[in-house]
């Protein structure tokens, strides 16, 4: 072992890893100041700054045997040393020889010069290239490894150092904040030779024993694990490539197995909350449901509702996941399970994001339940302060059976007398802690969640393991197809034409828009410019379509409006008195309306696949033909292939998969709402086994010891509760 008395500088190896860096011998304030845009301020977090490969500089290639394009490691002597220039460049050769023969390597640096002492021998890694017609080692990196006058060195003892002869780490150097003109941040001028160096002298000095390992040993050795400290240096500094992937799993199973306790805990919390109040489906309440709603359920909906009532029947609350595409009859299934809820004498509430939303529920609502003794209120943020204390009085009295509304709903003086049953609609767009802020406000409440964005299966597995899941597969009967198409300027004046054809037999049409004001051409921040303008804005678009489609009856709709106007909008839409509504994505969620035929989409490129889903949905909700017309005009390549899986798949699912793909999971939900810590090392796309393996651990441990009382589950405790503490409503663990 190398001497690293001044690297540690007499400190423990704990008191190492916490030390600022900038008082690491080696590092100083000015690379302290660099890697602090990494967010490493420690030897620590070093550690935790893992590689994103690795490269081989283990095995060493004869200078007779290298080939042109190949990257090669060189163990030679260096023969001599010459300056050139061209074309004013300053150009250092060094002639190296090994046993099989002689090259040259070249760097463009006249300060490479000082560096290689003639006669001594160095380890040398870079590209051959072609140089006329001999071949060149170009801008190698290299380490001297003898004074001038030794003899060779052997492999073996090569093999010591952090940057050669073994598989060498490559780091990230890209901070992840961009830069404020919204471009990626440069890498910081750091090289990878003095990282690898403080990382090797870190662990060499004791850095990765001295870290406790989390993991408790039963599940080390269930799941196959190699312990903390070994993955640690395995990461870094591998013995074979094999090992750093071996490294690499026990590190990210780590990660997906905190995120899988955090669910099975939260999971057993509810379980053993106070019993919920059974609500068993008797025959006599499902004929009063059916009686209420003006359909038959479908097959698919059948079954979902029986699910949720099997559910309900029981001493434990639901909790359950109602996945299904945007108008398959979601809404039906939700009134079915208030129902339920409301027979058995329960308070009700059902959770919308968007007040367009609610006010829609409270309509439906209404008419289903006309005449009957079924008490609805609803709760939106503009409610005013009298009407909104009257809200409370009726709901605290237990006289509301079901509460409808938006966040509001969730204020901390909302506060029911019996709620017994929770409805969150479209709840990815609530957090995990909304969710448990509106269970909390019932003593154990059945609670059913529904989303139209389809859930990838990792995802269904991580943050919503907890949940049982329901999917509506079919849509309602009688439902025409939609057509969907990539228009570009050009089909502009057909588009309108099809939209006054539409508008003379009945037909509405949507055009929405990406943004409720316009950017100009021009404006914008310096290099971004381009990307902002000819951003059209749904006010400026509304005042262009009156004047393009004077016969028709044109309106507009944004969430900027107030509510008055808005409802007014609403309610012309809803009597067939607006032929063109112009908006923005504020009418994703919550406007049912058959006769529309026609989703225009402009600027079809700053909008997410599951977003244009979304709006696709509001079409086609009759048996009339409809048509989604996506309008973009872009160089960008991920716009662009987004924009053609959207064209080609109606499918949700496939749909959810591709986005998650395009987005990556970070986006998916807003990473701080979803619940999900950042993930270092695993990857939900790559790493679906050591997900399935993580998780099924995590629930097999839970239930061994659903508190995590047990000694060898303290420090895994202590872990969830410090990443997960308050993202995933867990704050009341133990
Ligand atoms: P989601 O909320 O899943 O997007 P909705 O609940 O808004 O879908 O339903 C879309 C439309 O389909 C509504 O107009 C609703 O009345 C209608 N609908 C739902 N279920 C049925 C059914 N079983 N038969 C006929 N129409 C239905
Ligand atoms: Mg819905």
């Amino acid at each position: 072992m190398a001497d690293h008395g001044t690297f540690s500088a007499g400190l423990t190896p704990h008191e190492l890893l916490q030390r600022p860096l900038q008082y690491i011998k080696g590092v100083g304030p000015v690379r302290a100041g660099l890697l602090k845009r990494l967010h490493i301020e420690t030897l620590q977090d070093l550690l935790f700054h893992f590689p994103v490969e690795h490269r081989d500089r283990a095995s060493i290639t004869p200078i007779r045997q290298v080939k042109v394009g190949s990257a090669v490691n060189i163990v030679a002597q260096i023969v001599d040393v010459k300056g050139k220039r061209f074309n004013g460049k300053e150009k250092v050769d060094a002639l190296l020889q090994d046993e099989s023969g002689q090259m040259t390597a070249g760097w463009w640096n006249p300060w490479i010069a000082d560096k290689l002492t003639p006669l001594a021998w160095g380890f040398f890694s870079g590209k051959i290239t072609q140089h006329g017609n001999k071949k060149e080692l170009s801008s190698a990196e290299f380490e001297i490894l003898t004074d001038a006058e030794d003899e060779p060195q052997s492999g073996a003892k090569l093999a010591t150092g952090p940057s050669f002869g073994r598989l060498v780490p490559v780091y990230n150097l890209r901070p992840k904040q961009r830069l404020a003109s919204g471009e990626e941040a440069p890498e910081i001028r750091l090289n990878q030779n003095f990282l690898r160096k403080i990382v090797f002298e870190t662990l060499e000095a004791g850095g990765a024993e001295a870290l406790p390992d989390q993991l408790p040993p039963e599940v080390l050795d269930r799941a196959d694990l190699m312990p903390f400290a070994q993955a640690i240096r395995q990461f870094h500094f591998p013995d074979s490539f094999a090992a750093a992937k071996e490294a690499r799993r026990r590190l990210a199973f780590e990660e997906l197995f905190v995120v899988g306790l955090g669910v099975a805990l939260r999971r057993a919390q509810i379980d053993r909350s106070a019993a919920a109040q059974a609500m068993p489906l008797v025959p006599a309440i499902l004929q009063r449901i059916e009686a209420r709603l003006p359909f038959k359920f479908t097959e698919s909906q059948t079954k979902v509702f029986r699910e949720i009532a099997r559910d309900m029947g029981k001493k434990e609350p639901m909790n359950r996941l109602l996945q299904g595409d945007v108008g398959c009859g979601k809404t039906a299934v939700a009134v079915a399970t208030l129902l339920l809820g409301v027979a058995h004498g329960a308070q009700t509430a059902l959770l919308a994001p968007t007040e367009v939303l609610a006010e829609q529920h409270l309509r439906t609502l209404t008419k289903l339940l006309a005449n009957s003794r079924v008490k609805l209120e609803l709760l939106r943020g503009s409610t005013s302060a009298a009407q909104r204390k009257e809200f409370l009085s009726s709901l605290s009295a237990g006289e509301t059976h079901i509460a409808i509304g938006t966040h509001a709903l969730l204020e901390d003086d909302v506060a029911f007398k019996n709620l017994g049953v929770v409805v969150v609609d479209e709840q990815h767009k609530f957090g995990v802690a909304q969710r448990m802020a509106l269970r909390k406000k019932g003593r154990a409440p059945h609670v059913l969640v529904m989303t139209a964005t389809p859930i990838p299966r990792t995802l269904t597995l991580t943050l919503y393991g907890d949940l049982d899941v329901s999917r509506i597969d079919q849509p309602p009967p009688g439902r025409g197809e939609i057509v969907t198409k990539w228009l570009k300027e050009a089909d502009r004046p057909k588009l309108y034409r099809s939209i006054v054809s539409e508008a003379q037999k009945g037909h509405a049409t949507y055009v929405v828009l990406p943004r409720i004001d316009e950017t100009q051409a021009g404006e914008g921040a310096g290099e971004n410019a381009k990307l902002w303008n000819e951003v059209k804005g749904a006010e400026a678009e509304f005042k262009r379509l009156k004047s393009h489609l004077p016969t028709l009856r044109v309106e507009l709709l944004h969430g900027r409006m107030n509510a008055a106007d808005k409802d007014a909008v609403l309610t012309k839409l809803r009597e067939g008195r607006i032929d063109v509504l112009v908006s923005t994505q504020v009418i994703e969620v919550g406007i049912d309306l058959p006769t529309a035929t026609i989703m225009v989409i402009e600027n079809g490129e700053r909008f997410g696949l599951s977003g244009l889903h979304q709006l696709r949905g509001r079409v086609g909700r009759s048996e009339r033909k409809s048509f989604c017309l996506v309008l973009a005009e872009t160089e960008n390549e991920d716009a662009q292939d987004r924009i053609k899986t959207f064209v080609k798949t109606r499918d949700g699912f496939e749909i959810a998969e591709a986005d998650f793909k395009f987005r990556g999971p970070g986006q998916f939900f807003g990473t701080n709402q979803s619940g999900m810590p950042e993930l270092k090392v695993a990857d939900l796309l790559r790493d679906a086994d050591i997900l399935a393996d993580a998780r099924e651990q995590a629930q097999f441990v839970v239930r061994e010891d659903p508190r995590l009382e047990k000694p060898t589950n303290a420090a895994i405790k202590s872990r969830v509760k410090q990443v997960l503490a308050g993202r995933m409503g867990l704050v009341d663990v133990g």
